[in-house]
């Protein structure tokens, strides 16, 4: 290809939308156009990243035994109705009516098409394991689209899925697609850690998240310094010690607490500590209201409180809810008093304590001195706080440490949850029906094109990794008013073709400056720079991109050095 003659501007005033490097660097190379919020156009050049990683993601899928397949993007009401996610998947799905007035929705994952399409095929054990893919369109409305490709509203996913005869069988399945993952990832030459991550409304109850580690990542992710835990900070645990305290329980009083709601403004009024509080959040979980305790200084996890319900919504109360269960205003809430019978959760980290502070679900009234071993009994005790940074791993005496990573991709054990509800059966060895076990896999295709991107930049540009790189090598002519620069750069190019080189050829006629720049921005991982000046001596500058290192190449060795090169870096990225 001819440099002049892709479809691309490289652009020298970007968007301000565009808030992270990778974005910006994507509008600068002309590599994608906003046609709407979250809405891109792909243009050649990183459309031939995204090619690159969906053959590479096809060569490891394939090798494992699973199948492409394509579905539609637009989908039915009824099979979402089936298992039930029609009513609680939120304001993100996309819906609307054909012109007879029939509910649709365009996609935000596959289950209920994948799970409705193998019902209709399996009959016997003997037909299992399926293992399907496919690379589709994605519609999710997302309340913030931003960061370009990585949060859009349309966007492509590579997104399988896995039916097993029982739960070994697909815990294999899982596994093989947890390593597929690690191979396309490694392949694709970039820094991450496979984590432990919740399930969310997906469902299931094992999961994993691949996270691209970066600054500007969106999620946080705690790994122990020693050993291999590590985990989104969503699901991360941490060891807990029971502690019973040795006070003396003191009598519990009601105390006016007029307009203090925070815990902080409570604390302050009664002269406490935040730690000593009971903070009592109401959520709505699967439609019940329930009230959650975690210390006063501690955040809620509203992740690991769905993990805990198996729930498949989850939504703090609202005000008239907070005042039908508590007869309060929000703000005095607590686990003793309440107005009606719900279901309360204390966390680990109260177990054991005295003497603590709580809302009297009466408005402007606190508790002092409550003990949960003496005052309430809670329905439930588990882990619904949200980890911190230096706190002890779970599997070992190490620390937690902190890290923002950018989640790439998911893989996710769902058990029957589908396959129940939308009787996707089969007969078994026995005889009897039996529901598949399903795992579900997706993966950002343009998340991770442009994750690579904010792995490898500097100042001047995209350094891609040789793999996703839309073109390997560019040849640069630096006078195109000479007329042997002009025959060495087109036979170079020619060489470096038939060598099985992805290279371009820059051939308009600009400024040696002007070409290096573009060079730099879009990112070749190999410029061959042929000038008047060193061609006098035979020979000709190739420079790295990733190290910025300049070699200077005898003429008759460039394309040698160019392969070898690229055999390199293609080893070093598997
Ligand atoms: P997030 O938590 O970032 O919203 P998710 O957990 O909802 O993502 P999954 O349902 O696990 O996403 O989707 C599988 C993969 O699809 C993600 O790992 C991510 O790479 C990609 N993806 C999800 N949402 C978007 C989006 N809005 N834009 C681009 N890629 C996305
Ligand atoms: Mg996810």
């Amino acid at each position: 290809m001819k440099v002049s003659q892709i479809f691309f501007q490289t652009l020298k005033e970007v968007p301000k939308e565009a808030q992270i490097e990778s974005h910006r660097l994507l509008y600068r190379a002309g590599m994608i156009q906003k046609l709407a919020s979250g809405i891109y156009n792909y243009l050649p050049l990183v459309l031939r990243s995204v090619r690159k990683l969906e053959n590479i993601i096809r060569e490891e899928l394939n090798k494992r035994g699973c199948q492409e397949i394509l579905m539609p993007a637009v989908q039915p009401s009824d099979i979402w109705e089936e298992s039930g996610r029609w009513s609680y998947y939120g304001p993100e799905l996309l819906r609307f009516k054909d012109r007879k007035g029939s509910d649709f929705c365009l996609g935000p994952t596959h289950e209920e098409v994948i799970t409705d399409m193998v019902r209709k095929n399996l009959r016997s054990y003997k037909q299992l394991p399926y293992n399907l893919y496919q690379f589709q369109c994605k519609f999710r409305d997302e309340i913030r689209p931003r960061f370009g490709l990585m949060r859009a509203r349309e966007f492509i996913m590579k997104d399988g899925y896995s039916f097993d005869i029982n739960e070994e069988k697909a815990l294999d399945s899982y596994k093989s697609m947890y390593e597929a993952y690690i191979a396309i990832f490694k392949r694709c030459g970039l820094k991450f850690k496979p984590v432990d991550a919740a399930t969310g409304s997906i469902g299931g109850d094992k999961s994993h998240e691949f996270q691209v580690l970066a600054e500007s990542g969106e999620d946080v992710i705690l790994s122990c310094s020693k050993c291999e835990y590590a985990a989104n900070k969503e699901k991360a645990k941490t060891k807990i010690d029971f502690r019973q305290s040795d006070d003396e329980m003191e009598k519990m009083e009601e105390v006016h607490t007029p307009g203090k709601k925070a815990v902080e403004d409570v604390a302050e009024f009664l002269k406490k500590r935040p730690s000593d509080f009971i903070k009592s959040v109401i959520f709505v979980v699967d439609g019940k209201p329930a009230l959650i305790m975690v210390p006063g200084d501690r955040e809620v996890n509203e992740a690991k409180i769905q993990a805990f319900f198996k729930a498949d919504s989850i939504e703090l109360a609202d005000d008239a809810t907070i005042e039908e269960v508590t007869g309060a205003e929000t703000g005095f809430a607590g686990p003793v008093g309440l107005k009606k019978e719900i279901l309360i959760a204390l966390d680990h980290n109260l177990e054991g304590r005295r003497n603590l502070v709580s809302g009297a679900n009466k408005t402007d009234y606190h508790f002092i001195n409550i003990s949960p071993e003496r005052d309430f009994k809670p329905s439930v005790t588990g882990d619904f706080v949200v980890t911190r940074k230096g706190e002890r791993c779970p599997d070992c005496d190490g620390l937690l440490e902190e890290f923002r990573g950018i989640e790439v991709g998911q893989v996710f054990f769902l058990g029957t949850k589908y396959s129940e509800k939308m009787h996707c059966s089969f007969i078994d060895e026995n005889g009897q029906q039996s529901n598949a076990v399903m795992g579900c896999y997706g993966l950002g295709v343009g998340r991770t094109v442009q994750a690579a991107i904010e792995q490898n930049h500097d100042e001047y540009g995209i350094k891609w990794p040789m793999a996703l790189a839309p073109y390997e090598a560019i040849v640069l002519p630096l006078q195109m008013n000479k007329e042997e620069v002009v025959d060495v750069a087109e036979k170079i190019y020619k060489k470096l073709l038939n060598a099985g080189v992805e290279a371009v050829l820059d051939d308009r006629d600009e400024r040696a400056g002007f070409k290096f720049n573009d060079a730099d921005l879009v990112g070749y991982p190999v410029q061959v720079v042929i000038g008047a000046k060193s061609l006098e001596k035979g020979e000709i500058e190739v420079k790295i991109r990733k190290t910025g290192e300049k070699k200077a190449v005898p003429l008759n060795e460039v394309e040698d050095f160019v392969c070898r090169y690229k055999k390199e870096e293609m080893a070093i990225d598997h």
